[in-house]
């Protein structure tokens, strides 16, 4: 009998934790249970068992577990080994993955198991949900679109690839139908008795994408993301362990946690996202990575879809690695939008333009409403002006908690009486008032440059004061009811220019916006990222994309002052590959990714002097083992933020090296200096393959 349980638990210190089991748990306990522990000065944490077995920890005292919350597991043992997988790819704790991938409610102690039986238990409900969904008919094969010849050979070819290869590369322009594509694919693995894990970057798709599936697949397709609580993502997580799961899940990365059985088929839209990639906490994890290791290991196949594919798959594609197939006719055989280049920096010096909008796109735009069709304004930047400072000293104002300038809004979600002028820190948060004079120098003129989607509504309202303008950012999107309703409108054509950020580059199929605006190209070009260029040429090859989509062709304008640059030429004639070419010589030159393997080390600390000598050391250490491959450390773009000072160092790895070991001698460098008196107070984190 096992006498010891192996405990995860929602911390970032590295390992499981060992437990006694009481003889009363000890015959029902099961790998997988979630369970009530002590743990430090807390009298109870849920963990998840992780390992069971007899044998008694040496010179250590062990606790017992109080109580197992469940009957049978909530996680599955492919589940605990990708967690573990996880942990040591991304260099973070199997408690940190264990935290991201079970709904908060499901982490808090609700036992299911003896006390609250009777009661309704996320168990019962999901009982009542599979016994609804017996009753749910097949799918409705009448609701398959029927594809066109360009669609269907694309899908055969798909077949053909994954005889070969476990991972297929779809590219196929915007608009090409790539979404019925997915539908025939989906169909074709629940025909199968296979499920299948359909992955979006963000929520703002899914709306309009799950009404699709929805029409097709009904009660089958479950959705899963963040801006659902936490009550109808545990149901959804206890619906896959019963004996009736959904056949589909739509979701964002963390879906890629839920359990599945018979998992057949992942789908990745949109797979060049940079979403995917959780940023902050750990764990790191990209999630278009994670599912395809995931498919892999249960045998399933996986189409990566995308009109702009990362410069990653589309050379994992080139080397034989993916299989590709390409799509390249819209559906319908609607032309791709025709892309005009606005030459500012001209435009400026005859002094024919003032404000953010180009004669051409004012013009374009006109027209456009006159023929009472719709317009996208795309500009990537929000609030209202970027900048403020005094016009006599300079004076800027800054965060007090992190080294950044204030962007200026006008219209906070705050104020419910709105206009009201609030400066805002992007990093953390911190809102204050403009002041009415300098706090400097007393002069009451601050100036206001640039521009941010607060302001290009407001100044496109001035302009056409017929127009119905809405704005689609980060701002007015906080709920899900407010997005689904800037949607709605737009879509039952009730807003005649939607201006926003990234977020209206993403999916949208909207049939009636005719014109595009990218208001300033060299915002995204100037990003000092080496991937600046792959991602400006995404973003404007997908905004382009919304244009036209269904009966005449579209027109973008794309304002820039560096009107020459060959990536705008490659944009304008949706050339991916001639981008493609020229990017991978440059990383092939200076040796970034896919040609290395990149890991950053962030180390923060409350006082800059302590955070300088630990990225010295840890540096020193670093180089003494990898020599050249270490770079800094340096300051990342913004050193400090909400207090916390930061240094970055960059590894360099070339993909042959042996990664357990790296990691293991990178995590030993970093529990070394932890330990230490100076620096325990530290936070040392990983990046691996950064985005
Ligand atoms: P993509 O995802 O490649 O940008 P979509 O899948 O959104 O393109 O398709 C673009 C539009 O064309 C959608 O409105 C879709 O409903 C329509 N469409 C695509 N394929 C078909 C088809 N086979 N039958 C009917 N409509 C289609
Ligand atoms: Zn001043
Ligand atoms: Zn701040």
């Amino acid at each position: 009998m096992n006498l010891f349980a192996d405990v995860i638990l929602p911390v970032p210190l590295q390992g499981m934790f060992t437990y006694s089991l009481p003889p009363a748990l000890a015959p029902l306990a099961q790998v997988g249970q979630r369970v009530s522990v002590p743990f430090g000065n807390k009298k109870t944490q849920t963990g998840i068992v992780g390992r069971l077995h007899d044998q008694k920890p040496e010179n250590m005292e062990v606790k017992e577990v109080l109580e197992l919350l469940d009957e049978r597991p909530v996680v599955l043992p492919r589940q605990l080994s990708l967690w573990q997988w996880i942990a040591d790819y991304y260099l973070c704790s199997i408690g940190e993955v264990f935290k991201a991938a079970l709904p908060g409610k499901m982490k808090q102690k609700t036992s299911v198991c003896r006390t609250r039986r009777q009661k309704s238990t996320p168990a019962t409900s999901a009982a009542a949900l599979a016994a609804d969904s017996l009753a749910v008919p097949g799918v409705d094969e009448t609701s398959l679109p029927v594809l066109s010849p360009a669609q269907s050979e694309a899908l055969a070819n798909i077949h053909e690839q994954w005889a070969s290869h476990s991972v297929c590369l779809l590219h196929g322009v915007t608009s090409s139908g790539k979404t019925e594509i997915y539908i025939h694919l989906i169909a074709e693995a629940i025909a199968r008795g296979q499920q299948v894990l359909y992955l979006l970057p963000e929520i703002v798709l899914t709306s309009q994408l799950t009404e699709r599936l929805q029409a097709v697949f009904g009660q089958r397709l479950g959705v899963y993301h963040s801006k659902f609580t936490d009550v109808q993502r545990a149901d959804v997580w206890q619906r896959q362990l019963s004996p009736s799961p959904f056949d589909i899940i739509v979701g964002v990365r963390s879906s890629v946690f839920l359990p599945f059985s018979k998992l057949g088929l992942v789908i990745v839209d949109e797979e060049h996202e940079v979403n995917f990639k959780q940023q902050e906490p750990a764990p790191r994890y990209n999630a278009r990575n994670v599912a395809i290791l995931m498919a892999t290991r249960a045998k399933a196949h996986v189409l990566l879809g995308t009109a702009t594919p990362s410069l990653d798959s589309y050379y994992n594609a080139r080397m034989g690695k993916y299989g590709l197939v390409r799509l390249s006719e819209r559906y319908g055989k609607v032309q791709l939008p025709e892309i005009e280049i606005v030459d500012l920096k001209e435009l400026r010096r005859k002094r024919l333009i003032q404000g953010p909008f180009s004669p051409q796109l004012l013009e374009k735009m006109r027209q456009a409403l006159d023929a009472h069709e719709q317009v996208i304004l795309f500009l990537n930047r929000r609030g209202y002006a970027p900048h403020v400072s005094c016009k006599v000293c300079g004076w800027v104002p800054r965060c007090p908690h992190c080294d950044v300038s204030l962007t200026l809004h006008s219209r906070s979600q705050d104020t419910p009486t709105g206009y009201r002028k609030l400066m805002t820190c992007h990093y953390c948060g911190y809102t204050t008032e403009i002041p009415s004079r300098c706090p400097n120098c007393e002069n009451p003129e601050l100036h206001q440059h640039g521009f941010g989607t607060e302001r290009i509504e407001e100044d496109i309202a001035a302009i056409f004061p017929e127009a119905r303008v809405a704005r689609m950012d980060l701002d007015t999107t906080r709920t899900r009811t407010a997005y689904e309703q800037l949607l709605h409108d737009f879509a039952a054509g009730q807003t005649d220019i939607l201006v926003g950020t990234q977020m209206v580059t993403k999916g949208l199929d909207f049939e009636n916006v005719s014109v595009v605006g990218i208001l300033s190209a060299d915002t995204m070009l100037n990003q000092p990222d080496f991937r600046a260029y792959e991602r400006s040429f995404q973003m404007m090859s997908q905004v382009s994309g919304r244009a036209g989509r269904r009966h005449q062709r579209g027109y973008v304008l794309l304002q820039t002052m560096e009107a020459s640059l060959p990536l705008l030429q490659q944009v304008v004639a949706g050339d991916y590959d001639a981008m493609y070419q020229e990017q991978m010589l440059e990383r092939r030159q200076f040796a970034y990714p896919p040609f290395c393997r990149m890991v950053f080390i962030y180390m923060k600390h409350r006082r800059s002097r302590e955070v300088e000598g630990l990225a010295r050391e840890l540096s020193e250490q670093l180089r003494a083992i990898f020599g050249q491959r270490v770079l800094g450390p340096d300051e990342p773009p913004v050193a400090r933020v909400q207090s916390l000072f930061i240094r970055r160092i960059m590894l360099k790895l070339e993909p042959s090296l042996p990664l357990a070991k790296v990691h293991g001698l990178l995590q030993k460098a970093r529990t070394g200096l932890l330990a230490t008196k100076t620096y325990n107070s530290a936070q040392i984190f990983f990046d691996v393959d950064p985005l």
